[in-house]
């Protein structure tokens, strides 16, 4: 349970108009803290009045590029990755970032620091390959709400501006003649054949290689490499949207080469490839996180890279470690010798608690909000309907789970394991692992091995009372 959390919270124009202001943010999330356990140490509080305005910055190439600039999102992000905060708590999904480059941020830190992440209405997420991708998909089509606003707004800056025609100068662009506004017909070809190899599935790397070897070349660099590829898929000239300071102003004097229908599903389904290629290394392994505890300075040591260690950036003392898979072990030994004593299984009856069964509750309800909001987003076609049927899926089948966890007068995940522990428990994903095992033991304190002994040592688990 992060003791040292941020409570993230924003002020912005109330575009919804539901008057959700900062003090009943921050309040709700200190409700929401204490129902779950958690610490608040310190609350970020993000002063803009839109989550997509951008700014010409300076990145670390030297290059310059348009990027929103969150001071605060930016600060927790480096407060969680120090090691200075243990979690993070957001209002909501869409409060936190409507640009799936942070989205992607948070996304590194809770797969490399497995950084507990969560919000007060329950739609950000990251448990899980599902969460994820869900995640994803609500940010890239929040990211396209936010630009239709930003068009509309622009669209005066933009009349001042120029009419639609290209920008003078610069190198010619990959697709289109000197002129700008002329489709290169071998060039357009190649651009549909990358769109096409993105939807099946390809890579920028593949991508590039394909036309390192199979050509056209890029217009000025010898070979191409995945940022060009990149650039050439996600900018809105090729679905022939005219661009002004980074947004998309509206639809430009020359030809689209991929149709502004077919764009939209690409940059979609790039927001989602990436979920993809890091399937498997995203899952939430480590389950005595929060369960075993330091013999030397009791601080909870954490799961990482073959261990669970007394960690030093999370304010531990580095001194005592334990084999993780071991531990593991020995405690799922443990737990399912418990799991066939009346004794125990009489007071888990008694004891499973109703605040768990009160967070499924509000699960719910949160899942059943979403999926009305995700029928009104393709409702105002702010969704495809291919996107609308994944993101159904992905909620729906999570709200049966929940639905039945409910129902239930103990937690779903435990009835079940009363009747066939032994079968039931190998099932468990880590999560619900660690749940099963709260509800049943109180944690282990991790003596320090004893002198040279290199063998794993079970007895170094001692039960907490
Ligand atoms: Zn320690």
């Amino acid at each position: 349970m992060p003791q040292r959390a941020i409570l993230l919270v924003r002020i912005s124009d109330d575009r919804e108009g539901e008057g959700l202001g900062v003090g009943r943010q921050e309040a709700d999330g200190r409700t929401h803290a204490d129902r779950i356990g958690w610490g608040i140490a310190e609350v970020i509080v993000e002063n803009d009045t839109s989550a997509f305005k951008r700014r010409k910055v300076r990145l670390s190439d030297g290059s310059s590029a348009l990027r929103v600039v969150r001071p605060g999102l930016r600060r927790s992000l480096e407060l969680l990755a120090s090691g200075d905060r243990d979690g993070l708590l957001a209002y909501d999904l869409d409060r936190y970032t409507r640009d799936p480059r942070d989205l992607e941020d948070l996304i590194d830190l809770v797969e490399q620091q497995r950084v507990p992440v969560t919000s007060v209405t329950g739609s950000l997420r990251l448990d899980s390959d599902a969460d994820i991708t869900m995640a994803r998909v609500m940010v890239a089509v929040a990211n396209k709400s936010s630009r239709d606003t930003s068009r509309r707004v622009a669209r005066k800056h933009e009349q001042l501006a120029e009419q639609g025609k290209p920008g003078g100068g610069g190198a010619r662009r990959f697709g289109y003649e000197r002129d700008g506004i002329t489709v290169k017909k071998g060039e357009a070809d190649a651009i549909k054949k990358m769109a096409e190899m993105v939807m099946g599935g390809a890579s920028y790397y593949d991508i590039a290689n394909y036309l390192n070897a199979n050509g056209p070349m890029p217009v000025s660099a010898e070979r191409w490499r995945e940022r060009s590829v990149q650039s050439i898929l996600t900018g809105p000239r090729i679905a022939g949207l005219r661009v002004f300071r980074g947004e998309v102003v509206g639809p430009a004097v020359w030809p689209a080469i991929i149709e502004r229908e077919a764009w939209d599903e690409l940059q979609t389904a790039i927001a989602n490839h990436m979920g993809h290629r890091r399937r498997g290394a995203l899952t939430f392994k480590r389950w005595l996180n929060g369960l075993l505890f330091c013999g030397l300075c009791d601080t909870a040591l954490v799961g990482w890279s073959g261990e669970y260690w007394c960690a030093t950036p999370k304010g531990g003392c580095g001194r005592i470690s334990i084999d993780d898979e071991l531990a593991e072990a020995e405690v799922e030994r443990q737990l399912l010798e418990y799991l066939t004593n009346p004794i125990v299984l009489g007071r888990l009856r008694d004891t499973v608690s109703e605040s768990a069964t009160a967070s499924v509750r509000a699960d719910v309800a949160s899942d059943e909000q979403q999926l009305k909001e995700l029928a009104g987003m393709w409702a105002r076609r702010e969704l495809t309907f291919a996107e609308y049927q994944e993101a159904r899926a992905i909620i729906a089948a999570r709200l049966e789970e929940s639905k039945s966890l409910a129902t239930s007068a103990l937690p779903g995940i435990v009835r079940p394991l009363l009747a066939d522990p032994a079968g039931k428990w190998k099932g468990l994903q880590a999560r619900d692992r660690r749940e099963v095992a709260k509800a049943i033991i109180p944690g282990y304190t991790v003596a320090p091995s004893k002198k040279g002994k290199k063998v794993f040592d079970p007895d170094r688990l001692v039960l907490r009372e």
